[in-house]
C-alpha cells in the first residue's frame, strides 16, 4: 500500500496573542508539512475556559494569516469535542486501564506529586479520573531531532489525569484523542513537550490508536542560557510587521538568513523558506535569543 499523506498540525491554546515559541512551532510545523507535500492542520485547544483570554483564538487565527501560514480544512475547536473525549474515556474505564481518583492534591503531594495508590480518605461527589500505569511502564520513541527518548511513566509522572476533579479535560487526553480523529501522521511542536510524549503515546496504545512521528523543535532561551522569562516569552509577535519576526523564527530553526534576505512580504519569505529549508540544520538543544531582543518591549 501507498504510504500514509503527511499530514501535520499547529495547536494553540487560546491563553494570549501568538507569541514567539508559538511562531517558531507554527513556522516549523508548516515547513516540515509543505516540504512533504502534506497538509498542515489548525486545532485551537481552548479546553479550560479559566485559562482562555477572550478573543485571543480569533487573534492567533489573523496572526497566523498575516504571517501567511494557510491552513488547510476547518479550524477544529476542542470545546466542541467534549463527546468524543468522553467516549474514549468511556472506553478506558470499560477495559479497565482508567478509574475514578478521590485523592486530593495534597494525597498527591504525599506520593511525591506522582499518583501511584489512591490514598484518598473522603469521596469526591465528582472524583478526577485516571489512567492507570503499572509499574515499570516505560515508553520509548525515536523523535525526528533528539533521537530515541525514553521514560519511565509511571516514576516520572504516575497516574495520568484523563478528566479533572473540575470536569475539565486533561490536555493529554485530548491531544490524543483529536490527533487520531484528524489524522495526524507528525506532530512538531516545542520541546516543552517532549516530556509529554511518552504519556500520549501510552495512551494512544490503550486506545488502540496509532502513533504518529514526532519531531520536538528547540526551545527559545535568553542571551545568557537561561529559559526566556515569561514576559519575554510571552511577548507577542507582530503581526503586522511579519517579516522580521518570520526571519528571527527561520534563524531560530537554524536556517539559512540570506536564504529569506530578499523577500518584501510573507509570500515570498515563505517560498524562499520552503526552497532551503533544511531539517538537518534545525538545533537540538535550546537556542538563544540574540540579545538585542531582550530591549524588545
Ligand atoms: N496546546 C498546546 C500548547 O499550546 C500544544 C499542544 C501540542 O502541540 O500538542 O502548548
Amino acid at each position: 500500500p501507498a504510504p500514509a499523506p503527511y499530514r501535520g498540525r499547529f495547536a494553540p491554546s487560546p491563553t494570549g496573542p501568538l507569541h514567539l515559541g508559538s511562531l517558531v512551532a507554527a513556522l516549523g510545523s508548516w515547513l516540515m508539512a509543505r516540504r512533504s507535500g502534506g497538509e498542515w492542520r489548525l486545532r485551537v485547544e481552548d479546553l479550560d475556559p479559566p485559562r482562555e483570554v477572550a478573543g485571543a483564538a480569533q487573534a492567533q487565527i489573523r496572526a497566523l494569516a498575516a504571517f501567511g501560514l494557510r491552513h488547510d480544512g476547518e479550524v477544529e475547536y476542542q470545546s466542541t469535542r467534549g463527546a468524543h473525549y468522553a467516549a474514549a474515556l468511556g472506553r478506558l474505564l470499560d477495559a479497565g486501564d482508567a478509574f475514578e481518583c478521590h485523592c486530593s492534591r495534597a494525597d498527591v503531594a504525599g506520593q511525591g506529586g506522582v499518583h501511584r495508590h489512591c490514598v484518598a480518605g473522603a469521596r469526591r461527589a465528582d472524583p478526577a479520573v485516571r489512567l492507570r500505569v503499572p509499574d515499570g511502564c516505560v515508553i520509548a520513541f525515536d523523535d525526528a531531532l533528539h533521537g530515541q527518548v525514553a521514560q519511565d511513566v509511571a516514576t516520572a509522572v504516575g497516574d495520568i489525569v484523563l478528566r479533572r476533579a473540575d470536569g475539565l479535560w486533561a490536555y493529554q487526553l485530548a491531544v490524543v484523542v483529536d490527533d487520531a480523529a484528524q489524522g495526524i501522521t507528525d506532530v512538531v511542536r516545542g520541546a516543552d513537550l517532549l516530556d509529554s510524549t511518552p504519556r500520549q503515546i501510552l495512551l494512544q496504545q490503550r486506545l488502540g490508536l496509532s502513533t504518529p512521528r514526532y519531531a520536538h523543535l528547540p526551545l527559545v532561551v535568553d542571551a545568557s542560557g537561561h529559559k526566556l522569562s515569561k514576559a519575554l516569552a510571552a511577548s507577542p509577535v507582530d503581526a503586522a510587521a511579519p517579516l522580521p519576526a518570520l526571519a528571527l523564527a527561520w534563524r531560530i530553526l537554524g536556517q539559512d538568513p540570506d536564504a529569506v534576505a530578499t523577500a518584501t512580504g510573507p509570500a515570498g519569505f515563505l517560498d524562499c523558506a520552503l526552497a532551503t529549508f533544511d531539517v538537518t540544520r534545525i538545533p537540538r538543544g535550546p537556542v538563544r535569543l540574540p540579545a538585542a531582543m531582550h530591549n524588545t518591549p
